[in-house]
């Protein structure tokens, strides 16, 4: 990495954000001796490398990502708290690990296995998640394992896999989209969460081909020919109005439904009552725009369709996937070259993050924790009996619920993820993590999370380690180590093999090695849904681009799936029956207005990393809610002023921004901040009942002033 002359050399890797993994090089320079900080802080310069995803491209978070390497407050060593209310006082690394090991042995032995629980993240690289879930599985002996692509991608991969028989985010390649003439864009805004992907929008927006459905008019709307504003908690209704239209308006593609998908009159029985001045009506939609959208997609040459978290975050999110699914199946678009149905997942590694085993009902390969056939392959490769693996477990927000109730776990063990910011209900999750016995927190700074832990521990970052992630077009990729760690912080893996030894297990089940903890992955995911058995390092190490499945070493990856056939035994796809409900808590007297929540550009997920980057701290440094001016000032709110958004869960402090394009009925919080701004105080924990995703994405809300003290 760095030269013999002292030259800083350039490490050719990915960002540490979104699932776009932009490619980027670090140049690092005057790399310290061991025991960062107390040396001077390496100097990491970030440019952007040439890559498929990104063309060269970087957002302001990819620009400013070597900020978080020296990021204010970073962990540099254990820390662990005798007694609740006890400041936490540093202590060695054998210290903590023994400390968690007796705690974890005590209460598996006054409780049972699954009184221990574990919750990874969507950042983990693939060799943590496997590792993580198979630490779970084996060395806890419990099935409380979840992580929180729950809370991101849960139901979009359930709908994937009942229309077609697997999810994988996008099932062809993002430079795909530089061809489409017509894009819908459902409840994602590109522009702000991931702006490089726009760039393969072009021809769709210069083509007047972008249709966007979102309640607000984002930076992505701005650039749609088509913008459906619809109330919040109804994209179900206005999917349904525009399968009807299509029927109506002749653009079905019956040749393609006959030949290679099932179920389309049961959809029609349900999609018949929904026509589009009925939908205008619910949606507040216009029918004409429903039949225009429609209209644009069926008259282009190559059209595509891809929702994301607007459309997914509901009580209702997976049939309100399937009901855009349906839409595509009916127009003839997936599995089809130059055209398609995509989910634009989220996190850096919100794919791989949910194929390797830290899911409730999974194990590795993106395999089903209940089937005999997986449990026994996985089972082979772990070196156990099958009889031994626990089960399915709760899912993450029930998990977080259960803490500390009487059959709920009673020990947390955290890896990447800050669910005091980032779960529903925020204030009650807080109140159950207090009620555990134990609160472990592995961490690169000391996260809202962490500040509420027992033991919180130090880990490597992104550019310190070695791993693969999978990004949202199922490409492996190896992200780099560009410079040495601070002495003090230890890998994940490092943490996983201390704990396990400790409770009593062979250490050369749990390998520190990234790439010894992937050749394992590779054999535990051979035959299975997402097949990694051909991806070796060497591959990765030499750019090969490779899509999953992958299941030969000289197997050149899938770009494209389902161009022959979908993946359930008859090769067809499935459209699902699947009617409107509107959201779990629609607005009243009490509480009048949809609160909808999302991000912005500056900052990602809870913001543990990015509000300590000063310069997105200067773009961004607080809350605020965006309100149309009328509805502001019947709360008598005034642009600027802070306000108290209260819902039945509790209230989060935002200062009012005035954007006279919001719906009047609703207003909008972005969620990365802490304390009394949590927008995650409001929201509403209403599971859906297949993938049990929280609905993020609508609560009711009353807007209050904040009182001078
Ligand atoms: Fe990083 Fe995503 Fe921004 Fe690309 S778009 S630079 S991956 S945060």
């Amino acid at each position: 990495r760095t030269s013999a002359d002292g030259a800083s050399a350039l490490t050719a890797t990915h960002c540490p954000y979104c699932a776009l993994q932009c490619g980027m090089s670090l140049a690092v320079s005057d790399v310290p001796a061991p025991g960062r900080p107390s040396a001077p802080p390496p100097a990491v310069t970030v440019t952007p490398r040439d890559f498929p995803t990104n063309r060269g491209g970087l957002c302001q978070k990819g620009w400013t990502a070597a900020r978080v390497l020296t990021a204010p407050g970073r962990l540099m060593e254990p820390l662990l708290r005798l007694a609740r209310g006890a400041p936490p006082r540093p202590v060695t690394w054998d210290a903590a690990l023994d400390h968690v090991a007796g705690r974890l042995r005590q209460i598996r032995a006054d409780h049972g296995p699954d009184a221990v629980a574990v919750l990874g993240g969507g950042g983990l690289t693939n060799e943590k998640t496997y590792a993580l879930g198979k630490f779970a599985r084996v060395a806890l002996g419990t099935s409380q394992i979840d992580y929180n692509g729950r809370f991101c991608m849960s139901s979009a991969a359930a709908a994937g896999i009942r229309a077609f028989g697997l999810d994988r985010g996008l099932p062809f390649p993002v430079t795909d989209l530089d061809g489409a003439d017509a894009v819908l864009l459902v409840g994602a805004n590109v522009a702000e969460t991931m702006p490089p992907f726009t760039r393969h929008l072009r021809r769709a927006v210069d083509n007047g081909g972008l249709v966007v459905v979102d309640p607000r008019r984002t930076a992505t709307a701005e650039q749609a020919a088509l913008h459906l504003q619809p109330t919040p908690g109804t994209d179900l209704a206005l999917a349904l109005g525009m399968l009807h239209a299509a029927v109506a308006d002749g653009h079905l593609d019956h040749a393609y439904l006959a030949e290679r998908t099932a179920g389309f009159d049961e959809v029609w029985r349900i999609a018949a009552r929904w026509w589009p001045e009925r939908v205008e009506r619910v949606t507040g939609v216009a029918a004409a725009d429903q039949r225009a959208a429609v209209r644009i997609l069926a008259r282009a040459d190559s059209a595509y369709v891809l929702t994301a978290r607007g459309a997914e975050q509901h009580a209702s999110g997976v049939d309100t996937a399937s009901a855009w699914i349906n839409l595509a199946l009916a127009l003839g678009l997936p599995g089809r070259r130059g055209s398609g149905f995509g989910c634009l997942t989220g996190q850096g590694n919100g794919q791989g993050g949910r194929e390797h085993g830290q899911k409730a009902d999974q194990l590795p390969g993106y395999r089903r924790i209940d089937d005999p056939a997986a449990r026994a392959h996985v089972a082979e490769v772990w070196g156990v009996d099958p009889a031994e693996l626990p089960g399915p477990g709760r899912s993450a927000y029930e998990l977080l619920d259960a803490l500390g109730a009487p059959d709920g776990p009673r020990a947390l063990l955290v890896f990447g993820t800050n669910v005091a910011v980032s779960a529903p209900r925020a204030g009650h999750v807080v109140q159950r993590l207090a009620a555990l016995d134990l609160l472990v927190v592995a961490d690169v700074v000391l996260s809202e999370t962490a500040e509420l832990a027992d033991v919180v521990l130090p880990v490597t970052q992104w550019a310190e380690e070695e791993g693969t992630l999978t990004n949202l077009e199922g490409r492996v990729l190896l992200r780099r180590r560009a410079l040495d760690p601070p002495t003090g912080v230890r890998t994940d893996l490092d943490v996983l093999h201390g704990l396990a030894v400790r409770l009593g297990q062979p250490a050369a089940r749990f390998p520190t090695d990234a790439e010894t903890v992937f050749e394992e992955l590779r054999r535990a995911s051979a035959g299975g849904p997402a097949d990694y058995s051909g991806v070796t390092w060497e591959r990765l190490r030499a750019g090969e681009q490779l899509h999953w499945p992958v299941p030969a070493p000289d197997h050149p990856g899938t770009p494209r799936l389902f161009l022959d056939r979908f993946a359930h035994p008859d090769g067809r796809a499935r459209l699902a029956a699947v009617d409107h409900r509107g959201p779990a808590e629609p607005p009243d007297d009490d509480y009048p207005l949809h609160a909808t929540t999302g991000r912005v550009l500056q900052h990602y997920q809870s913001g543990a990393q990015t509000r300590r980057v000063p310069e997105l701290v200067a773009a961004v440094p607080e809350s605020f809610v965006e309100v149309h001016p009328d509805t502001a000032a019947r709360a008598g709110l005034a642009d600027g002023e802070l306000t108290r958004v209260v819902s039945r869960r509790g209230s989060a402090v935002a200062r009012v921004r005035y954007v006279p394009s919001m719906r009047q009925d609703t207003v909008f919080l972005p969620f990365h901040f802490a304390a009394d701004r949590r927008a995650n105080l409001v929201t509403n924990p209403a599971l859906d009942p297949v993938s049990r995703m929280p609905e993020f994405k609508v609560c009711a809300v009353r807007l209050e002033p904040v009182r001078a003290e």
